[in-house]
C-alpha cells in the first residue's frame, strides 16, 4: 500500500492523531497494536543483518517493537524533541537516564521538591556506586548555582512540584547547566507537553511519566525519556536493549491512543483546577491554595510564560490547599474530614487521570518524611492535594464544600 506522506509543520493536536510508525498492509486507521515478542525474519541472511545492526527491522520487543516506536516517534513530536526512547515506567526513565549519563564520582544537582522515589533513586540508589546528588530550593537559582562542583554532571528538576506547584525557571537552569558543561533532565509529568515543552526552553532531557496525563485514564504504567537522536542511539537504546526496561506493546498501545486527547484534556482539566482554585481561595475554612494559575502564587507570571505551549498560560491540573485548625492534630483531623466526606473524587494519590483524585500528602506521598522534612518543604497536616480531573466543576465544589463547611 503507498501511504501518502504527512506534511511538513502541523500543529500538535494534529500530530498528536497522526506520528506513528507505517500503517500495516490492512491500513488500519486506529494504529496496529503488535503484541508478539519476537518477529519472524524473512532470510537467514537478513536476520544476521538486523542482529548486526545492519540493517534495520525488527527482531525481539526488548530490542525494538513498532507499536511502541509509534508511542515514541509521537511523544517526541509533541516534545519538539528529535526522538524519545520508552520505558516500563516513569521511574524507569530516570533509572536509564542515571545509567546513561552517571559514573561513579559524578555529581548531581536536583531541586529538593522532586518526587519522593526520584530523590530515593539519586541517593540510595546511584549513592552505591559512588555518585552524590545535592538538594536545592526549587526556585532558588543561585542554591542551585552555588551548588555546583567541578564533577557536576547532572542537573535535574520537575515543575511544577508536586504538592506545592513551585515553578522553576527551566531557561535559567539550562544555561546554568550548559555554563559548566553539565546537562539538563527536566521532569515534565505534571505539565505534559500540551502545556510545556522544556525543550524549548533548553533543557537537554524531558523525563516522562505516561501513567499520568499521556495515558491519561490511570490505566497502565509507562515511561519514556525525550532527547536528541544520538543519545537514543548512543546512550539509552544500547543500554535498555540490555537492561530491559522496555515498555510493554499493550501499555504503549495505551499511551498512544491516550495522547490523542491530551490537548483537549488538559486544556479541560487546567479550567476545572482553575476554577475549583479561585473557588477554594474564597472558603473561610481554607488558608492557603497553591495553584500556578492564581495571580498571588509567587511564580505566576513565570508558569504563565513558561507553561503556554497551548498558546496561553496554564496552570496544569494539580490544586493544592491548607484547611484551617489550630495545631498539628487538629489540622490533620479536618484534612481527613473534608477528604472523607469527599462522594465523588478518589482517594487515591495517582494524578493525571479524568477522574479527580484527592490525597493528603503529609500521611501518603510524603508520609515516609520526617515532621521536621515535612516543615521544611513546606508540607503541613492540613494540606490536601486535587488532582482535578473532568468531573463536573460544581460537583467538585460540592464535594469539597461537604466536608469544608462542617469545620469546627
Ligand atoms: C509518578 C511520577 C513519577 C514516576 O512515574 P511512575 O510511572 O510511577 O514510575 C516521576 N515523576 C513524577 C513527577 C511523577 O508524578
Amino acid at each position: 500500500m503507498t501511504e501518502r506522506k504527512l506534511p511538513a509543520h502541523l500543529h500538535p493536536d494534529t500530530l498528536a492523531q497522526r506520528t506513528a510508525v507505517d500503517k500495516s498492509q490492512y491500513g488500519e486507521n486506529s494504529e496496529a497494536l503488535y503484541l508478539t515478542s519476537s518477529f519472524v525474519q524473512p532470510s537467514a541472511e537478513i536476520a544476521a543483518r538486523r542482529f548486526a545492526q545492519e540493517e534495520e527491522g525488527y527482531t525481539y520487543t526488548r530490542v525494538g517493537n513498532p507499536t511502541v516506536t509509534s508511542m515514541e516517534r509521537r511523544l517526541a513530536a509533541l516534545e519538539g524533541t528529535e526522538a524519545a526512547i520508552a520505558t516500563s515506567t516513569g521511574m524507569a526513565a530516570i533509572l536509564l537516564l542515571g545509567m546513561g549519563l552517571l559514573r561513579t564520582g559524578d555529581h548531581v544537582v536536583c531541586s529538593q521538591s522532586v518526587f519522593g522515589s526520584t530523590m530515593r533513586l539519586f541517593s540510595g540508589e546511584f549513592g552505591k556506586f559512588g555518585i552524590e546528588t545535592s538538594y536545592v530550593s526549587q526556585t532558588d537559582v543561585a542554591a542551585w548555582r552555588a551548588a555546583i562542583r567541578p564533577t557536576t554532571k547532572l542537573l535535574f528538576a520537575e515543575t511544577p512540584t508536586n504538592p506545592l506547584t513551585d515553578v522553576c525557571d527551566i531557561q535559567a537552569l539550562a544555561d546554568l547547566a550548559h555554563n559548566v558543561g553539565a546537562l539538563l533532565a527536566v521532569d515534565n509529568c505534571f505539565c505534559s507537553p500540551a502545556l510545556q515543552q522544556p525543550r524549548r526552553f533548553g533543557a537537554d532531557f524531558i523525563i516522562h511519566s505516561g501513567t499520568k496525563y499521556l495515558d491519561g485514564q490511570g490505566r497502565v504504567m509507562a515511561g519514556a525519556i525525550c532527547c536528541d537522536q544520538r543519545y537514543v542511539d548512543e546512550v539509552f537504546l544500547p543500554i535498555n536493549r540490555t537492561a530491559g526496561m522496555v515498555l510493554a506493546p499493550f501499555n504503549a498501545w495505551v499511551v498512544l491512543k491516550g495522547m490523542e486527547t491530551l490537548g483537549i484534556r488538559m486544556q479541560a482539566q487546567s479550567e476545572r483546577a482553575l476554577a475549583v482554585a479561585q473557588w477554594l481561595q474564597t472558603h473561610p475554612q481554607v488558608g492557603r491554595v497553591y495553584y500556578p494559575g492564581l495571580a498571588s502564587h509567587p511564580q505566576h507570571a513565570l508558569a504563565m510564560r513558561q507553561q503556554s505551549a497551548s498558546g496561553k498560560g496554564s496552570g496544569a491540573a494539580v490544586v493544592s490547599f491548607d484547611v484551617k485548625g489550630s495545631d498539628s492534630a487538629s489540622l490533620r483531623r479536618n484534612a481527613f474530614a473534608v477528604i472523607d466526606a469527599a462522594l465523588v473524587s478518589s482517594i487515591t494519590t495517582n494524578l493525571g487521570d479524568t477522574k479527580t483524585t484527592i490525597s493528603h500528602p503529609a500521611s501518603t506521598s510524603h508520609g515516609r518524611l520526617t515532621e521536621a522534612q515535612r516543615q521544611a518543604a513546606g508540607i503541613g497536616q492540613g494540606l490536601i492535594r486535587l488532582a482535578v480531573g473532568l468531573d463536573h466543576i460544581d460537583d467538585l465544589k460540592t464535594d469539597l464544600a461537604r466536608g469544608l463547611d462542617l469545620l469546627p
